[in-house]
């Protein structure tokens, strides 16, 4: 079989299976191969890694990792690409396919079943590498659940909308900074790739997307005493993010800490009380965390 990285090959695959496309998956495959190779180079993918790629599709972006990597697992929750995909896929004997919602999936205990462990760490053989066109509709919890179960890959690359590619790369003061940069600051430097246009897939989304590049931290910078509660905060803090720190944290439910103890917290920094998330860079809501945490401990 051909490669599929192109809208006839694409289309042939999808009227031979009478394949159709499911918006709820949130499917746009891929048929741009400049796109795909140079997704492939910026993650670097050589032949001793190990590609966990999370919905594959009918296998165009996965038949370029079989060829490149030394092993690849590709996660698809549509069952009815399964057969498709066992067919795109049948001339490569280092690909595995999982058919599961990766949202469902231990990732953890799939990289120990590879020996694919993060970098530098002694007697380590296999690099492991997240490679993806993600579903859209479930980027950030995707994102969130690699991060935070520290999933030991060395990077992510990811195909994710333009805007939310934005989101994970800005600064704070910008209109696009929130609790997705920070969190994903925190764990990785993200860098954009590449700015990808809606004729690069079949069928076209509605929106602009773009390749994001995150390094991932085997150790934070800098740390929290409390992550759960520092990643508590920078979401409660952007909610409304036209509120006041105070405001905003003081009325979350979830958090349970007093305005009082926040107003208390700010001044230690040398804020004001009507300081606004946005204005925080995420060294200093890591301290605003720390001192609440600690508040919260003697309460
Ligand atoms: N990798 C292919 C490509 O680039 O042409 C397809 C990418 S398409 C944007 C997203 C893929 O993720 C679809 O195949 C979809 O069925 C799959 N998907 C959606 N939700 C998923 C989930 N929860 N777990 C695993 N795969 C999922």
């Amino acid at each position: 079989m051909s490669k599929l990285s192109n809208p006839k090959e694409t289309i042939a695959v999808v009227s031979q299976y009478d394949f159709d496309f499911r918006k709820r998956f949130g499917q746009n495959f891929l048929v741009d191969e400049g796109v795909i190779l140079r997704a492939l180079e910026a993650a670097q993918v050589g032949e001793e890694d190990v590609i966990f790629e999370i919905g594959p599709g009918i296998g165009t972006l996965t038949q370029y990792l079989c060829e490149a990597a030394h092993s690849v697992a590709a996660i698809e929750i549509d069952r009815k690409l399964i057969p498709i995909l066992e067919d795109t896929l049948k001339k490569y004997d280092n690909v595995r396919i999982i058919n599961e919602d990766v949202l469902k999936t231990d990732l953890l205990d799939l990289a120990r079943e590879y020996e694919a462990g993060r970098m530098n760490q002694p007697g380590q053989k296999h690099l492991l590498k997240i490679v993806a066109n993600l579903p859209y509709y479930i980027t950030t919890p995707i994102l969130m659940a690699l991060m935070q179960q520290r999933v030991p890959a060395q990077s992510v690359t990811v195909m994710v909308q333009k805007e939310v590619a934005d989101r994970m790369t800005a600064r704070p003061g910008s209109k696009d900074y929130g609790s997705l940069s920070i969190a994903v600051q925190y764990y990785s430097r993200p860098q954009i790739v590449e700015i990808v246009p809606p004729e690069s897939f079949i069928p076209r989304p509605k929106v602009t997307s773009a390749v994001v590049r995150m390094e991932l931290y085997e150790e934070p910078p800098v740390e929290p005493a409390d992550e759960k509660l520092f990643i508590a905060i920078t979401r409660a803090a952007f909610e409304q993010r036209r509120k006041t720190l105070v405001n905003a944290l003081g009325s979350n439910q979830a958090l349970s800490c007093s305005k009082d103890s926040i107003r208390e917290a700010l001044e230690k920094m040398g804020k004001s009380p009507s300081v606004r998330g946005e204005a925080l860079s995420m060294e200093e809501f890591i301290q605003l965390s720390d001192l609440l945490s600690a508040a919260q401990t003697q309460a």
